[in-house]
């Protein structure tokens, strides 16, 4: 059956304005403490289901008025996914979500395969999880359905966070500059632009990094018959990289181009002509050509990071997911990391739950070291994906004369991390 939270979610009540305590005591499910989350990402609804197994009840406070995801693909590898068994969604997710055999590393411009890497069964068997690639409204669906038939959560729509105070005994968020939540703790899972990060940290804007990525779709029957199988791929060249993988039981194929560019575009999610990505693929080898010429629509999205922080918990207030450790996307984990932040958060919550200010430091300190790797390798693959010629041919023959076993055992700390560990 298709999830339908669209219509199902009670817009949670705010307090009058001015009111305090009311959301602070008792949560739900009996535990002391409700956790305001700001952000109904990936990120915040992970949350607020790993909290609610852990005791905590919650209300996620999301601007948008509606729930609403890109229409591109998201890579669920198994340090999150076993997080997303674990929370009981295996069957909902099974409806929708492909576990690719292999992931298909080749060079750009001659199109000869550097690697290829077991998935499917190999990575069950490896991490104990799947690794899944899932149309990203579909992810969206099945948590939100999932917080919504929790009776430990809440989503308040619409409901912008403009301000938070916090002090020993709570933490009082006005959204739309009109009405209040309390909880005994506020998590800013407000994505890579973060009111929370802006407001508790006052460290800057993201950095523009210099990548734009276009993200579009395309039915399968139109994919090229070389790339057509149940694998994903990955094509590395100067300035650019390409990445698909199949979608919705393989009937779409997602493609994401990301290049190079000091020109950065006007806005996020912008849609552009068709063509105006080929100049940057000129010379690739035909299957990667014209995978770009079969998608019929893109969106283009500079991307955005930051270097590593060395906190971002005060009291109780805390971050998580994009808002704590924005990372570019060459490792593909950044929804797995919030997800992962999720769980680490929970524990740490439920093992101190009348000390919510430590309990938060040792979130942070546990994340820390972990999530500022992701940062640091997702900037290093970048500059090893776009190198030019000839250092890329260099990078070339390493990859291709590295064993599929020590190639494999380089993702290990990546996919095989897990929660208790
Ligand atoms: C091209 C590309 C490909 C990617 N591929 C992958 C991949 O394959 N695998 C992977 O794991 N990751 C991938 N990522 C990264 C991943 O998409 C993000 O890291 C992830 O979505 C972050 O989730 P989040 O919940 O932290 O933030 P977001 O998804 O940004 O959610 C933040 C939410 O907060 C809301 N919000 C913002 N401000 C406020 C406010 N003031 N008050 C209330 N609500 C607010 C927003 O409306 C939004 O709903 C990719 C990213 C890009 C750009």
């Amino acid at each position: 059956m298709s999830p339908n939270p669209q219509s199902a979610i009670t817009n949670s009540r705010p307090e009058a304005a001015g009111a305090r305590g009311s959301g602070a005591g008792r949560g739900a499910t009996g535990r002391e403490g409700h956790v305001l989350i700001a952000g109904a990402g990936i990120g915040g609804l992970a949350c607020a289901l790993l909290l609610a197994r852990r005791g905590f009840s919650s209300t996620i406070l999301e601007r948008a008025p509606k729930l609403s995801e890109i229409g591109a693909g998201i890579q669920i590898s198994p340090n999150a996914s076993h997080l997303l068994l674990e929370l009981g969604l295996g069957a909902q997710l099974a409806e929708y979500a492909v576990a690719p055999e292999a992931l298909l590393l080749r060079a750009g411009r001659s199109g000869k395969i550097l690697q290829r890497m077991e998935l499917g069964a190999a990575a069950v068997a490896r991490y104990g999880s799947p690794y899944w690639v899932v149309h990203r409204t579909d992810l969206q669906n099945v948590l939100a359905a999932a917080v919504e038939a929790e009776p430990a959560c809440r989503i308040a729509l619409g409901a912008q966070l403009k301000s938070f105070e916090s002090n020993s005994e709570q933490v009082v968020v006005t959204v739309n500059d009109r009405d209040t939540y309390s909880g005994s703790a506020l998590v800013g899972a407000d994505g890579v632009r973060s009111s929370v990060r802006r407001l508790l940290l006052g460290d800057g804007e993201p950095e523009f990094s210099g990548y734009i990525a276009w993200r579009g779709t395309m039915a399968a029957d139109a994919v090229p018959e070389e790339l057509a199988g149940r694998e994903s791929g990955l094509w590395i060249g100067p300035g650019a990289h390409l990445a698909h993988f199949p979608l919705r039981s393989g009937r779409i194929v997602n493609v994401v181009a990301i290049v190079s560019s000091d020109a950065l575009a006007p806005d996020w999610g912008e849609s552009c002509e068709l063509g105006a990505l080929d100049p940057f693929f000129a010379g690739w080898a035909e299957p990667a050509r014209d995978l770009i010429a079969g998608v019929g629509q893109w969106l283009r999205w500079p991307l955005f990071d930051r270097a590593p922080a060395s906190r971002w918990s005060r009291g109780r207030v805390t971050l998580l997911g994009d808002a704590a450790h924005p990372a570019l996307p060459f490792i593909a984990q950044g929804g797995a990391t919030a997800i992962e932040d999720a769980a680490v958060l929970a524990r740490a919550l439920a093992a101190a739950p009348d000390n919510i200010a430590g309990a938060l430091h040792s979130y942070e300190e546990a994340r820390k070291g972990r999530t500022a790797q992701m940062q640091r390798q997702s900037r290093r693959n970048g500059r090893i994906f776009h190198m030019s010629s000839p250092v890329n041919l260099l990078r070339d023959w390493r990859l291709s004369s590295m064993s599929p076993e020590s190639f494999a055992e380089r993702q290990d700390w990546i996919y095989g991390w897990r929660a208790d560990a």
